[in-house]
């Protein structure tokens, strides 16, 4: 039978191990960075009307020495939570705005940016040298920040966020529909894209609630004129009700896994 002290006892040992483990980690990270360990797997983006590719989504993965993976599901809450964030947020920005001013195609590239990055007062001037040193045109460069990032400190963060759209980039609302104050977050800021969160996507086959909502959502980007992109599209039923609702643009496996090579996952899309 449990006592208080043995229940004691398990804890610190649990919490001696989180802390031993979030250690290791961060010196990995540290190491991957210094080591350039670190790739961006891209996704394409689809415009549902035209069928065209409209940009990527770059992806972080941290490659290990077996050769496998680690997803930034598994590492990027230990990076924010030890400000690692920070270096590995800025080498993200700077090699996908590098590769991206050296493709063939004049693609807009979209970002991901944790809420401690937006949080950082010198962010703007950070996107603005990377700008510079990439020579990528600010219309190609697209910001996805979540619902999170606004929570927090909605002033500070809409003062960084108009900053930023006054270099010329753009700014899209991630996850969509995920949080706690989806709809004053949209109230707050001008953003110029909205990302439905994948869920929906996944539960579309699940019974009508998902589809009513869907449709919500369609219609109030309609009504505030801001493009709305499905995430997560893996069926061509999910792309017809798509197409049928009036979706502006798509990201899915249907249309490309994230992968090193652009070109390729182009090839994969027209073979969608
Ligand atoms: P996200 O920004 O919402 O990115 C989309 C995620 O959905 C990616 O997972 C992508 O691989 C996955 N996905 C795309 N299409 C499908 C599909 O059809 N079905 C399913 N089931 N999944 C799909 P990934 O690459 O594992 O990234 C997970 C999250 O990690 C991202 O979600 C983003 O929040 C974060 N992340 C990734 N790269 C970065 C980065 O460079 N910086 C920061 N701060 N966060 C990042
Ligand atoms: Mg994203
Ligand atoms: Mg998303
Ligand atoms: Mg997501």
């Amino acid at each position: 039978k449990a006592s208080l002290v043995t229940d004691i006892c398990f804890y610190e040992e649990a919490m001696d191990e989180a802390v031993r483990q979030r250690r290791r980690v961060t010196l990995g990270l540290r190491e991957a960075l210094d080591n350039d360990r670190f790739e961006l797997h891209y996704q394409l983006q689809a415009s549902v009307e035209t069928g065209e590719v409209t940009g990527y989504e770059a992806l972080l993965r941290w490659r290990q020495p077996d050769g496998s993976y680690i997803s930034p599901m598994d590492f990027i809450p230990i990076a924010e939570e030890t400000g690692m964030i920070l270096p590995i947020g800025e080498w993200v920005l700077r090699r996908a705005c590098a590769e991206a001013a050296s493709w063939p195609e004049p693609h807009r590239i979209a970002v991901n940016l944790s809420p401690i990055q937006l949080s950082h007062v010198d962010l703007p001037r950070m996107v603005h040298q990377i700008l510079i040193e990439t020579g990528l045109s600010p219309h190609r460069l697209e910001l996805e920040i979540t619902e999170t990032a606004m929570i927090s400190d909605m002033e500070r963060t809409t003062h960084i966020l108009r900053q930023l759209k006054l270099l010329g980039v753009s700014v899209a609302m991630d996850d969509f529909g995920t949080g706690y104050s989806s709809l004053s977050t949209l109230r707050a800021f001008p953003f110029d894209k909205i990302k439905l969160d994948r869920t929906f996507m996944s539960e579309l086959d699940g019974g009508p609630q998902s589809k009513a909502i869907i449709r919500a959502v369609l219609a109030l980007g309609e009504s505030l004129e801001i493009p709305i992109l499905a995430e997560g599209v893996e069926t061509q039923e999910q792309l017809a009700f798509l197409r049928e609702q009036g979706c502006d643009e798509v990201q899915g496996y249907l249309l490309g896994r994230p992968a090193r090579d652009v070109g390729l996952s182009d090839s994969r899309a027209q073979a969608a």
